[in-house]
């Protein structure tokens, strides 16, 4: 007998580890060295983890190890209070989830909210764990385009026409993951107008708020819409470079009184997972509250502006490819220009460069990209190595093309 998978499976993919890394581990085990750029994993690329939130860490693995509260650690999420406060947010400790990871969050958010069709608008490209967790939850993700014309600025329009009476949700991923974009205040506006007039609540993944070049400025969607429902998911895995601790966070802000069905359906799914990791809920304190180094790497002179220039840079001096400049986050998204790349396939362009370089990056169409014309590249290797793999990069694109 043939033991199949779900069918709640079948729309659900996540491309960033899939086939991909499967051909890329069958070459690792044949010996080859494969350069991995396709996950956003700082401590692969010899980031540290901030010395005080080893320290608590490492004391609190002695006595942590028993079940903790469902929702969290009390003195973590009054650190979680105290930083959107900050913020000009208001909340209490009872709307703070703490979970293993943002990723756990999003997949019990969309659980929670999600009746068979109804309809979550996500963007296009978007990091794809979003538009999986809608489809796991019996949801259908629906795509607004952001434009790269504009900076990779949502199209608002796009978003008014797809709305139907079956849209429950807007997700909003600012800084955005894979485009590098910042939202402005404005930008924000609009979009939490939209879900204003249709009655949605915002989901708003703000993982890569502490990772802003060029001055740019994070407004924390909570705050600049403070009467709509709102979802805030962050954690500790980018600002504080340890996302193998697995700890994030969910915000609820807004009129909870309307969602009080919602709030429990969330508590319960928090029950049922008994409680996140406990040792690095002992850190949240003192990562949100102590030294932000994060500042020292995105500053100019900082490793992580130094990568994104060094990757720009470069990108861009390939015939045919051009970038919009990351604003956030540790990717770049080229695009391939179509007169110039004969691309049908993006994936099959990806696994041939990994063949060809060693070299692993994420094609385009893994993001809900609708078209095969663009990849993401993470800007995690020191400048040198990432001017070196986006050189091979260059020299594979010269001359490939699928017939
Ligand atoms: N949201 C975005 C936009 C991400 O890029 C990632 C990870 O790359 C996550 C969520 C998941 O983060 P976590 O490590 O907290 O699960």
């Amino acid at each position: 007998m043939q033991v199949l998978q779900s069918t709640k499976l079948a729309n659900v993919c996540y491309e960033i580890r899939g086939p991909v890394l499967e051909e890329a581990m069958r070459l690792e085990a044949a010996g080859h060295r494969i350069l991995r750029l396709n996950t956003g994993n700082p401590a692969a690329f010899g980031f540290e983890c901030p010395p005080e939130i080893l320290e608590d860490v490492l004391r609190s693995v002695h006595h942590a190890h028993g079940y903790g509260d469902a929702k969290g650690l009390l003195a973590a999420r009054r650190a979680v209070v105290q930083h959107y406060q900050t913020q000009g947010i208001q909340l209490s400790v009872e709307d703070i989830y703490l979970g293993n990871g943002v990723s756990e969050l999003i997949q019990m958010a969309m659980q929670a909210l999600l009746d068979d069709g109804d309809e979550v608008l996500v963007p296009a490209p978007d990091y794809p764990l979003w538009t999986a967790s809608v489809s796991l939850s019996g949801g259908t993700a629906v795509h607004y385009r952001c434009d790269e014309q504009s900076d990779w600025m949502p199209d608002l329009a796009d978003i008014e026409r797809k709305i139907t009476d079956r849209t429950k949700a807007l997700v909003i991923i600012n800084p955005n993951n894979p485009t590098g974009a910042v939202y402005s205040r404005e930008m924000i506006e609009s979009l939490t107008e939209i879900a204003r007039r249709h009655n949605l609540v915002v989901c708003s993944d703000e993982i890569y708020d502490k990772i802003l070049y060029d001055d740019v400025v994070h407004h924390p969607t909570a705050a600049v819409a403070p009467d709509l429902l709102t979802l805030t998911f962050n954690g500790l895995s980018k600002s504080y470079r340890v996302a193998g601790y697995r700890s994030g966070w969910l915000a609820i802000c807004g009129p909870k009184s309307h969602a009080e069905s919602y709030i429990e359906g969330m508590t319960i799914l928090a029950n049922m997972r008994l409680c996140a990791n406990m040792p690095v809920q002992h850190a949240v304190a003192t990562a949100l509250g102590g030294y932000q180094s994060i500042n020292d790497l995105v500053l100019p002179g900082g490793r992580l502006k130094e990568q994104r220039d060094a990757a720009y840079e470069t990108l861009t001096q390939i015939p045919g490819v051009t970038c919009v400049k990351p604003k956030g986050a540790l990717y770049a998204f080229p695009r391939l220009d179509p007169k110039v790349f004969k691309i049908k396939d993006d994936r099959q362009m990806v696994i041939d460069l990994l063949r060809a370089e060693k070299i692993m990056i994420v094609h385009g169409t893994g993001f809900n990209w609708p078209e095969p014309d663009h990849f993401r590249i993470v800007t995690l290797p020191a400048p040198d190595d990432l001017r070196d793999a986006v050189e091979r990069i260059g020299n594979f694109l010269d001359g490939y093309s699928q017939h």
